[in-house]
């Protein structure tokens, strides 16, 4: 029998759960950061203090990512929508881009970009009847642009639930552009195949801390082409000139992004994080595909590890479902509002325990109301 939680489990799509021992050492270190008197959110970030917390956060960052030394590592605002305007802005050098559209996140994505060129549909999911979309276009069908000047894909969509597992290689599809992802809701909850990507940005939000912080990993020969209308803030090329700091950096959230790759190396790393990420996902889309009762319809090879949106055989018992949920501890189930029905995200830091509680609540409700 597990031991009962201090805490509710919390299955936010994000801003999402942290590990408890983040939380308790940063409220530990509140106040007084290491004996200098002060707290992180007090401090310069020209202070000795912060430069020694931002240069162990980048290098936890590379290391537990094994980002290569080839790829800058920059510290950003303006979240992931901020780079649907970033990465066009940046990249695309007056050429057209190619899209994967895969749903909510992906389509945004898409929209922003046309803003700055011909941006380009290389595959759809769409349904072709009304519905919703339920799989990932297989990269051998991606329609590639000889000219494009890169190749985006959202990586795990958020809202529908579908996720890449292996990033495509796009040079054995024949092209030579480089690949951009939006890994907001699984960076760090996996490895990287870094030799396959261009770029990849992400929301801290998810799986490494708090919001505010936007961290892009990108090979350095990409920057330096930013379009004239880039705002300095946001070229590429001054952000890693000034080693993201040409303006104040979210110094807070870099802080706990640190402590949270910490906590990650002190679990095993990323590579057993995964090995947790996979199990605790199989364990809740077993319990859904048995019960006769909940529905999943994403194609088993791209359901998401990190979001599992899931339905009643009737909309009516989805308040109630969420309401029996909350009273026992689990949080935040409600789905997002454009797909309805209900979400559990688990990202890193929600334990087994989360998961067998929430597929303990989900069968006594299915007998209850089946
Ligand atoms: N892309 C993905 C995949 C997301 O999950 C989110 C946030 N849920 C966003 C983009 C937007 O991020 P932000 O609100 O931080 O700009």
């Amino acid at each position: 029998m597990a031991a009962r939680p201090s805490r509710p489990y919390n299955f936010s799509a994000g801003p999402a759960a942290l590990p408890e021992p983040v939380l308790r050492q940063a409220s530990a270190e509140m106040l007084d950061w290491h004996g200098c008197g002060v707290g992180v959110m007090e401090m310069s970030h020209r202070s000795p203090q912060f430069a020694e917390i931002f240069a162990g956060a980048e290098a936890r960052l590379r290391e537990q990512l094994a980002v290569p030394a080839e790829f800058e590592v920059l510290f950003m605002q303006g979240g992931a929508i901020g780079q649907n305007a970033i990465v066009p802005m940046n990249l695309s050098r007056g050429r057209p881009t190619d899209h994967v559209l895969s749903g909510h996140w992906s389509l945004r994505t898409h929209q922003e970009a046309l803003r700055y060129g011909e941006a380009r549909v290389a595959a759809d999911n769409a349904p072709a009847a009304a519905g919703r979309r339920t799989h990932l276009p297989a990269p051998a069908t991606w329609r590639l642009s000889p000219d494009a000047a890169y190749v985006h894909v959202c990586s795990n969509e958020t809202i529908d639930g579908i996720e890449l597992h292996e990033l495509p290689d796009l040079r054995a599809l024949g092209s030579d552009a480089p690949l951009v992802i939006d890994c907001s809701s699984h960076f760090a909850s996996r490895p990287i195949d870094w030799s396959r990507v261009g770029a990849a940005y992400a929301g801290a939000q998810k799986n490494l801390g708090p919001a505010g912080l936007t961290i892009v990993c990108l090979r350095k020969d990409l920057v330096g082409h930013a379009l004239r209308i880039c705002p300095a803030a946001f070229n590429y090329a001054t952000v890693a000139a000034h080693g993201s700091m040409y303006n104040t950096p979210p110094t807070w959230a870099i802080y706990i992004t640190g402590l949270v790759l910490d906590w990650i190396a002190g679990e095993g790393g990323v590579a057993e994080i995964e090995r947790r990420n996979v199990a605790k996902a199989a364990l809740l889309y077993e319990a859904i595909d048995a019960s006769g009762f909940y529905r999943n319809d994403i194609a088993a090879e791209c359901r998401s590890r990190m979001n599992v949106p899931f339905f009643m055989p009737e909309d009516r018992l989805t308040a109630p479902f969420v309401a029996g949920a909350h009273e026992r501890g689990l949080l935040q189930l409600k789905g997002h509002k454009s797909v309805g029905g209900l979400r559990a995200s688990l990202y890193n830091a929600m334990p087994l325990e989360g998961v067998l509680a929430l597929v303990a609540y989900m069968r006594e409700f299915a007998a209850r109301h089946g």
